[in-house]
This record gives structure tokens, C-alpha cells and sequence, in this order.
């Protein structure tokens, strides 16, 4: 009972966090923006499932609508199972997620991955950003506290353990993101009593 989500934008690893997470293999050959419906995973000996819900943004050879709808249908998904979802997971690239939120930050436009994520806690969900792909990045500290600015967290990032969870899927570095959830599924046991 209760799932714990999965969204980003799409090239920023999810799929290889979700095999690493579920321990499943599944084809990533697929074209970009295909896969529209969620795919639900069981986490190993635990009480919830995985849901992998597809990737958003900019995608090469998917055309705008499509991309809108599948934002759309992400954002639909989040608000109607909003009371079953546990933790939402908002997967971001580390190397890239600083250059493109400050490309799209503007008058009139706000960046995905802080819609996201603002969107989440609007929702009341608890989140956790997994920051990925950090064996590319050389500051870590520096990339950390930057990325905490652009989402309203007061830096420095260590306050925001529960958070933000600085991985790398490829490398199999995923143990701050478990923790990180893990104080989120517990926490609410708590409240539960
Ligand atoms: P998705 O579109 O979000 O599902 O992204 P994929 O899982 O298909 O990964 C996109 C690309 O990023 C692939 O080339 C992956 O090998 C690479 N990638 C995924 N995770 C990491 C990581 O932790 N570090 C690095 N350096 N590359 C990664």
C-alpha cells in the first residue's frame, strides 16, 4: 500500500536509477516520449511499489504537443494518486541542472525541474531530489548549495540531507537516496500511530 514515484526530466538517468532501485532491466531503446503510462515496480521486501512515470522536457524528434501532453499526464498522475504517493523522487542531472534551470528561469517562465518540484510539496508529497550523474561533477559541495538556491532551500545543502541526495546510478552510488527515503517512509509510520 502507498507508492514511492519517480519523475524527471528525460536523459537525466532515470532508467538507469530505476534498474539500480528495482533491480529490473527493461529497454531503454525505446523512442523518447513512447512510454506514456507509469510502470509499477515492487521494492524488494517492502510495503510499496516503484513508479516510474515517464520523462519530461525536451526530447530530440518528439514534437512540443507531445511533450506537453506527456507533462500533462505526469502532473494528472501526481494530483489523483497524491494521497497513496509516499515520497515522490524528482530524478535531476547533476552536471546539467544548474545551466539549464537558469537558461529557462525568466519573467514568465519557471524552469521544469522547480515546477516539479514545487508542485510536489504543494501537493503535500514529500520529496527528495536525486541529484544523479555526480561522478562527472568536480564541486560537489559548490554544485549542491547552487542547485538548494534554485529550488528555495536555505544552503548549505548538509541541512537538506532528508532532500537532497547527491547519486550516481551508473556507478551504483545510490545509498543518499535510499536513506533520504527511507527517513520519509518512516517519518510518516510515525504519524501514522
Ligand atoms: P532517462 O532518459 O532519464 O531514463 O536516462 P537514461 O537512464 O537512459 O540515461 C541517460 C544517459 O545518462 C545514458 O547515457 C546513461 O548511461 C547516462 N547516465 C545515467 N546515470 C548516470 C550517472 O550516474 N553518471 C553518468 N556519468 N552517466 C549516467
Amino acid at each position: 500500500d502507498g507508492e514511492v514515484v519517480f519523475v524527471g526530466r528525460s536523459n537525466v538517468g532515470k532508467s538507469t536509477l530505476m534498474r539500480e532501485v528495482t533491480g529490473h532491466t527493461f529497454n531503454t531503446g525505446q523512442r523518447p516520449g513512447v512510454t506514456k503510462k507509469p510502470n509499477h515496480f515492487d521494492w524488494t521486501a517492502e510495503d510499496f511499489v516503484i513508479t516510474d512515470l515517464p520523462g519530461f522536457g525536451f526530447m530530440k524528434g518528439v514534437p512540443e504537443e507531445v511533450r506537453e501532453q506527456i507533462k500533462t499526464d505526469v502532473v494528472q498522475y501526481l494530483e489523483r494518486y497524491a494521497d497513496e504517493i509516499l515520497v515522490g523522487v524528482l530524478v535531476v542531472d547533476g552536471k546539467a541542472v544548474i545551466d539549464i534551470i537558469d537558461r529557462h528561469s525568466g519573467p514568465d517562465e519557471v524552469p521544469h525541474d522547480v515546477e516539479m518540484f514545487h508542485f510536489l510539496r504543494e501537493l503535500d508529497i514529500p520529496t527528495v531530489v536525486a541529484v544523479n550523474k555526480m561522478d562527472k561533477v568536480d564541486d560537489e559541495d559548490e554544485r549542491l548549495n547552487d542547485l538548494c538556491e534554485r529550488l528555495g532551500l536555505y544552503p548549505p545543502w548538509q541541512q537538506w540531507q532528508e532532500t537532497i541526495a547527491p547519486i550516481s546510478a551508473k556507478r551504483g552510488n545510490i545509498d543518499p537516496l535510499y536513506e533520504a527515503v527511507r527517513h520519509h517512509l518512516h517519518e510518516q509510520e510515525r504519524d501514522d500511530l
